[in-house]
């Protein structure tokens, strides 16, 4: 299969495995998925008609914690990557220092095909089918591509009739009104910008004088591009699947958020160019964003970048053969694991808040949140510093994965595996 994610997932692995020089039997067992639970969920739809869709949750591994992750509705999803999905995360939440292990969801499905009560139907269906295999000291889940606040309340109401009691702690991502954390909607945008702001003043670089092209305008591209804008950057394209809008004078985000918003495409907003969707990739800009999907810079589109860097705020944008060509070019890859770690953190702040029942205010959180990206980007800096001195070849990737595989190896053998 072309662009496998799981297949980048055990390379980018295997990668570390050997700068690390772990055994064979460690980076067997890392490889490993520790559980995956398949099933087809049945879904009545408005026309009395039944369907099914192909779900997953894969649990990568849990040394560090419960499994944490999103549940992903797409029809693209495949259970390679929704394994692929679960083992990135189990790196990014030990890049961040946050006790979990990796895990994730998907289900085979185009939300925009379903009404509204089908969705909560299908949402409750596919709780049922995972629900012994979670719980808050087990396994949360949260929101990913496609999936929101509303569909986390349906979740969680699902799961708390199945187990009889309140355990708001299950599910991450929630509505306020039922546990969730404030902050928690635009937190990886918002932690991306963070990561942002400490590799701009590693380039030494002004942020007015820092031009960003971002694919993708869902809640990560479009909330980083929004707090991108606020901080002073340069934002001169931003896309969806159908088109990439342009300004080389830098757009104005707020302006182009409320008319996505309201009108669900760019066309005929007046403050930019329309070019073909895939076009964002090419530009010539300082940091390109790619917040979409996976695969979306690959080995046939590579020698189309013109970016100076790349900070991948969508899991895995960069397949590892276009990485390799990147690197070459000495163009710096800030790695997904450590990027868009933002939602993740909120939403151990949010699972925090729950098992303690006491609740924070935004400013509390968004500090909270800076303070571990910070620390988080220091950590993931210096270990780049430290294996650029022994090969040239040395990615950020490589400094994230050196830093997490570690942690998770060191929780193993704390365990007592050998
Ligand atoms: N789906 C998000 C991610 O890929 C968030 C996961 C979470 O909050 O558990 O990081």
């Amino acid at each position: 299969m072309k662009n496998n994610p799981l297949e980048s997932a055990k390379q980018q692995l295997l990668d570390i495995a050997k700068i690390l020089e772990l055994d064979k039997k460690t980076v067997d067992r890392l490889l490993k998925i520790e559980n995956l639970v398949s099933g087809e969920i049945s879904v009545k739809l408005d026309n009395g008609r039944i369907q099914k869709f192909k779900a997953w949750r894969s649990q990568h591994n849990s040394a560090c914690g419960p499994y944490k992750g999103g549940i992903r509705f797409h029809e693209g999803v495949t259970v390679e990557e929704v394994q692929a999905l679960s083992m990135w995360m189990t790196w990014k939440t030990a890049v961040v220092g946050i006790p979990y292990g990796g895990g994730k969801g998907g289900v085979v499905v185009n939300p925009k095909n379903l009404s509204k009560s089908e969705l909560q139907r299908l949402s409750r269906a596919y709780i049922k089918l995972i629900a012994e295999h979670i719980g808050s000291d087990k396994d949360i889940p949260a929101p990913d591509v496609n999936t929101n606040a509303e569909i986390m309340g349906w979740m969680l109401d699902e799961y708390e009739k199945i187990v009889g009691r309140k355990e708001p702690g299950v599910l991450t991502g929630k509505p306020l009104e039922l546990g969730g954390s404030k902050g928690r909607t635009e937190a990886t945008g918002l932690g991306g910008s963070y990561v942002l702001d400490s590799f701009v003043k590693k380039l030494k670089k002004q942020k007015k004088n820092v031009s960003i092209a971002v694919q993708g305008f869902g809640n990560v591209g479009s909330y980083f591009a929004k707090f991108a804008y606020k901080n002073g950057y340069k934002i001169v394209a931003v896309s969806d699947s159908k088109n990439t809008l342009y300004n080389e004078k830098g757009l104005n985000i707020d302006k182009a958020f409320d008319y996505k918003a309201a009108n669900d495409t760019f066309k005929g907003f007046p403050g930019g160019k329309l070019l073909p969707a895939e076009a964002v990739l090419s530009l010539n800009v300082d940091i390109l964003v790619p917040a979409a999907l996976e695969n979306a810079v690959n080995e046939e589109n590579v020698s189309k970048i013109n970016a100076r860097h790349i900070l991948e705020m969508a899991n895995g944008p960069v397949t590892p053969r276009a990485e390799e060509v990147l690197t070459a070019k000495k163009i710096l890859i800030l790695p997904d694991v450590l990027a868009n770690a933002g939602g993740v953190v909120v939403s151990y702040f949010e699972w925090v808040q729950n098992l303690q029942n006491y609740y924070w205010e935004k400013e509390e959180v968004y500090a909270k949140l800076k303070k571990l990206m910070d620390k988080a980007f220091a950590s993931v800096w210096s270990e780049f510093e430290r294996l650029s001195k022994v090969s040239k070849k040395s990615t950020l990737r490589q400094a994230a994965y050196s830093l997490a595989v570690q942690k998770v190896v060191g929780a193993m053998k704390a365990r007592g595996e050998n």
